[in-house]
């Protein structure tokens, strides 16, 4: 049993710390967010996320989670301190280290007795090194670095955090690495032990190489709708060799969330800085953004004008099971339907109290899709929802003015919609007139 407190309760450290709690350690999630920890203490999660709320409901009753704002007190307790607050991206791109800095600094000041500082926060290469900088500068106490990143994925993050498929281990000293090895001992059995800064740009390699995936794949079906091929047999009959896989290789109208933008960006950043021209992720970064251009231009092309048009958006969250907008398709693509006139109408089952933070009233809100759809002249998909995917599409049909769907995800077989009678405009698939 080992008193961890895990700073930033965010989806990453609030997942994190529940499960190193329900794993029979002794856990305090911080916040500076006070809001959040009142909510905690109530019993009310933050975020949503599948199966969250029964696990710290459960590890809060039997005293081993807990929450607070006083973030001095949680690091003198603890043996573990684990930094997991927020890495945005800055203006210029590269990551914003402000928070993880911050924190660096509460730590050196609370650094009672000898512990180990973890960095599960996605940080460039060598942020290690000033984290440990900052705390040598203000204390003279023991301490080791570790980076720990995380590989979690919304949606999925308590089942991807009980079963991890690896840890990543990058310690300053063996003493630290056999401290944070056993602690995930119950989690997982594969452990990549490596230096810091290999552990820190492990995390950016995993998430810009997935990001290449759905970039290619993107790339492979604007040929397909040139070449009158379909990107969805491309992606079976690849996905199907062992070496690809199936995974990350769904066409649509690109990535987004809170990490691939921003850590796509990041490295950028980090190959810059040290003398390299990663021209590669350049493209995968160039491709996404005009992936969400691709929607918006086959919208356009469907109806002429979006002047005085109304358009039912399907979908605000980056994707299904989360209520997380950072970057999502629909944030971007919402208000450049209204800067071309349109008035939007968007569903969401989960997503909406977040989407109106970023949103505001530029649109108007639902949580029952067909609500969204009477007399619009079109749908627009952009989040694969299952609620959408078994949307009734007689009665979509019936709704809507005309029975046209722009469709970012593919979720329709093209059969369906031919014999159903929509005008269907899919990524890299054959169009439905
Ligand atoms: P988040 O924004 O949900 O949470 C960050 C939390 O940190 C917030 O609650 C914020 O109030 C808190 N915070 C900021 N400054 C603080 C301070 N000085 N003291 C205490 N708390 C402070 O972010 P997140 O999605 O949990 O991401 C956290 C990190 O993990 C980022 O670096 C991200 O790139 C990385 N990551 C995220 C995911 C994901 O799926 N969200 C997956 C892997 C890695």
């Amino acid at each position: 049993m080992k008193k961890i407190a895990v700073i930033g309760t965010g989806y990453v450290g609030l997942v994190s710390g529940t499960c190193f709690a329900e794993a029979g350690n002794h856990v305090t999630c911080c916040d500076i967010d006070q809001s959040k920890i009142d909510k905690l203490a109530q019993g009310i999660m933050p975020i949503y996320e599948p199966g969250l709320k029964e696990l710290v409901d459960k590890n809060a009753g039997r005293g081993t989670l807990q929450f607070t704002s006083e973030i001095s007190q949680a690091i003198r307790d603890a043996e573990i301190v684990y930094i997991a607050v927020g890495t945005p991206m800055s203006v210029t791109g590269e990551a914003d280290l402000t928070y993880v800095k911050q924190v660096a600094q509460t730590i050196a000041e609370n650094l009672n007795s000898y512990k180990v500082v973890v960095t599960k926060s996605t940080v460039p290469v060598g942020t290690g090194k000033v984290i440990q900088t900052i705390i040598s500068q203000y204390s003279s106490a023991p301490f080791d670095i570790v980076s720990n990143p995380e590989f979690l994925r919304e949606g999925a993050a308590i089942k991807d955090s009980m079963n991890m498929e690896r840890a990543v281990i990058g310690a300053s000293s063996d003493k630290a690495y056999e401290i944070i090895a056993e602690l995930h001992k119950p989690f997982t059995s594969n452990i990549v032990k490596a230096n810091v800064e290999t552990a820190e740009l492990i995390k950016y390699a995993a998430n810009a190489f997935l990001a290449t995936k759905i970039s290619f794949i993107n790339d492979i079906a604007n040929i397909c709708e040139r070449v009158d091929a379909d990107v969805s047999k491309v992606s079976e009959g690849i996905g199907l060799d062992s070496r690809i896989g199936p995974k990350f290789l769904q066409a649509g109208v690109g990535f987004g969330g809170s990490c691939f933008p921003k850590d796509t960006a990041a490295l950028l950043h980090i190959s810059k800085d040290c003398g390299y021209d990663f021209k590669l992720i350049q493209a995968v970064m160039e491709t996404n953004e005009s992936q969400r251009m691709l929607l918006v231009k086959k919208l356009i092309s469907a109806l002429g004008s979006l002047k005085g048009k109304t358009i039912s958006v399907l979908g605000l969250a980056f994707k299904p099971d989360t209520d997380d907008v950072r970057s999502s398709p629909a944030i971007d693509i919402i208000p450049l339907l209204t800067d071309f006139g349109a008035t939007v109408r968007a569903y969401d089952p989960i997503a909406i109290d977040e989407a109106k933070k970023k949103l505001g009233y530029q649109c108007s809100y639902s949580e029952d899709p067909y609500e969204t759809m009477k007399q619009a002249d079109a749908c627009l998909i952009l989040t694969d929802w299952m609620e959408v995917k078994q949307l009734d599409l007689h009665k979509v049909k019936s709704l809507l003015k005309q029975p046209l769907i722009i469709d970012g995800r593919n979720l329709y077989q093209i059969e369906t919609m031919q014999r159903l009678g929509f005008t269907y405009l899919s990524v890299g698939r054959p169009a439905v007139h």
